[in-house]
């Protein structure tokens, strides 16, 4: 098994004036190749802490990724804590800085004293040429047979030179690894891992669960020797999730939630009433060829106009689940469509939270209620998907 860590080095990742995009990118491949990482660390430019940290994780891990550091000026110390950690001495490749000063030249201008140090090697290393800046990276063996990786931390540079420069370089284990995420709307994560308790405990095919803004996601993966032997593994556990959360499935993998509101649809057209979601769902509609029209209003009067009767405006109130009914059958009334959709939200005040979305069609007609706390944004967004999740279930 070959185990990673991640270190990502920069004073402006450390106090957060950027995101650590580098190492979420490093971990999604590494995962995918079946590398097992242990560790992520985020370091400012400080020499004794990145020489410290980076012998500490030499310590626990066969592969060592650094991400940042490589630039020219003093405060870029990737390559002088790797020398440091491995007690060698940086020397001037005669061949990087031909190349180098090449890239200068070439553009007409004098390459600065500073870059040099952007042709440095020691004798364990081998650098990784850099299509896209002037940072060669370097792939160090090191006496005890441990990998080390310097990219840079621009994300392209970093991204090109990894898939380019590192993967082929890699001892990649020959394993197998399968996975299939199944998407679930209307089902808070909590229920979902009471459903699936007994199949998380399960390491390989390990049973994950992530919440969403489209809901909660559940990923299924089975790692083995062979493609075969992986898919004989993750095959009956993905059945007994599919079967334990049929109810509140929308879809696998790549599916959206407008393709699944599309597939359901079956060519029929939609027009949606939104009181108290600011034209949310709206938006999530707008790559959905079905979709005509839309009113986002609170207006009561505008809104009985579309449907909604002042009986239940006076007694029931807007946000309630007979004004999403009305104003759903508005919506195909009044918009011109085949099917009408409907959310109503309270998205402030004392029953923030509260929400019915409501579909009205030939053939069907059904309505949900939510009711949960959180901020407006929340609400609204929870609102508009459980309405659009309604299209399809
Ligand atoms: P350069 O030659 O550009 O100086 P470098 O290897 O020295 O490269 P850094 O100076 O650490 O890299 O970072 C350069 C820029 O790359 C940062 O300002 C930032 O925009 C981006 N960057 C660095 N590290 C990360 C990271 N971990 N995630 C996302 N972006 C990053
Ligand atoms: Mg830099």
């Amino acid at each position: 098994m070959l185990l990673a860590e991640i270190i990502s080095v920069g004073t402006e990742l450390l106090f957060g004036e950027i995101v650590d995009s580098n190492a979420a990118f490093l971990a999604r491949e590494l995962g995918a190749r079946g590398v097992t990482l242990h560790r992520k660390t985020v370091l400012g430019d400080n020499l004794e802490r990145l020489t410290g940290a980076i012998q500490t994780a030499l310590g626990r891990a066969d592969l060592l990724i650094l991400g940042g550091g490589l630039g020219p000026t003093d405060d870029d110390l990737t390559r002088e804590a790797i020398a440091a950690a491995l007690n060698e001495t940086p020397q001037e490749d005669p061949a990087l800085l031909s190349w180098l000063e090449g890239l200068y030249t070439a553009r007409g201008r004098v390459m600065p004293a500073i870059n040099r140090k952007q042709t440095w090697l020691i004798p364990s290393a081998e650098a990784l040429p850099n299509p896209v800046g002037t940072a060669p990276g370097w792939f160090v063996r090191t006496a005890a047979g441990k990998l080390i990786v310097a990219l840079p931390g621009p994300p392209r540079e970093m991204q090109r030179m990894w898939a380019q420069q590192v993967l082929p370089r890699l001892p990649l284990p020959s394993r197998a690894l399968l996975h299939t995420t199944v998407h679930t709307q209307g089902i808070g994560e909590s229920n979902v891992a009471e459903l699936l308790a007994e199949l998380t405990k399960s390491a390989n095919p390990s049973v994950a669960t992530y919440a969403r803004k489209t809901g909660v996601d559940v990923r299924v993966a089975a790692s083995a020797d062979s493609e075969a032997a992986a898919r004989a593994l993750l095959d009956p556990v993905l059945t007994q999730v599919r079967g334990l959360l049929g109810r509140w499935t929308w879809g696998e993998d790549a599916d959206t939630l407008a393709g699944a509101l599309g597939r359901a649809l079956q060519g029929r057209t939609l027009s949606v009433i939104e009181a108290g979601s600011a034209g949310l769902l709206s938006t999530l509609l707008a790559d959905e060829p079905g979709f005509l029209d839309a009113a986002v209003t609170q207006d009561h009067r505008r809104l009985i106009t579309l449907g909604l009767t002042p009986v239940t405006l006076q007694g029931a109130g807007l946000v309630s689940e007979q004004a999403a009914r009305e104003l759903a059958a508005g919506a195909r009334e009044h918009l011109g469509a085949e099917v009408g959709l409907a959310v109503v939200v309270q998205a402030g005040g004392e029953q923030a939270g509260q929400a019915y979305a409501a579909l009205h069609a030939d053939d069907l007609q059904k309505s949900l209620g939510l009711n949960w706390p959180g901020d407006p944004a929340q609400i609204r967004e929870r609102a508009a998907v459980a309405a659009l999740a309604l299209a399809y279930r």
